[in-house]
C-alpha cells in the first residue's frame, strides 16, 4: 500500500512529516476505506461502512488506525505515546 505523499500530510511541531491519510481495512469483510486521521485525538472506535461492525483496536494498539490502517496514528509517527498505556 502506497500513500500519496503529496496529499494528506502534515508537519509535527518538530518538523517531521506526518501522514494523515490512512486506509482502514476491515478485518471482518476486508473492505477498504481511506480516512483522514485527527492529529489531536485517538479514534478508538470505527464502524465499517460495509459490514457495520464496530472495530476496536487490537490489544497493545492505541487506536484503530494502528491496528487496521496502513499508517500509524500521528502521535505514534511523532514517537510519543498519545494515550498512557496502563
Ligand atoms: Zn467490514
Amino acid at each position: 500500500m502506497i500513500v500519496n505523499n503529496t496529499t494528506g500530510v502534515g508537519k509535527s511541531n518538530i518538523g517531521q512529516t506526518i501522514i494523515l491519510q490512512s486506509t482502514i481495512t476491515c478485518p471482518l469483510c476486508q473492505h477498504e476505506k481511506q480516512e483522514t486521521m485527527p492529529t489531536d485525538a485517538c479514534m478508538y472506535f470505527y464502524a465499517c461502512e460495509h459490514c457495520h461492525q464496530r472495530l476496536k483496536p487490537l490489544q497493545g494498539d492505541c487506536c484503530i488506525f494502528c491496528s487496521y490502517g496502513t499508517v500509524k496514528c500521528p502521535p505514534i509517527q511523532e514517537v510519543k505515546p498519545c494515550c498512557p498505556i496502563l
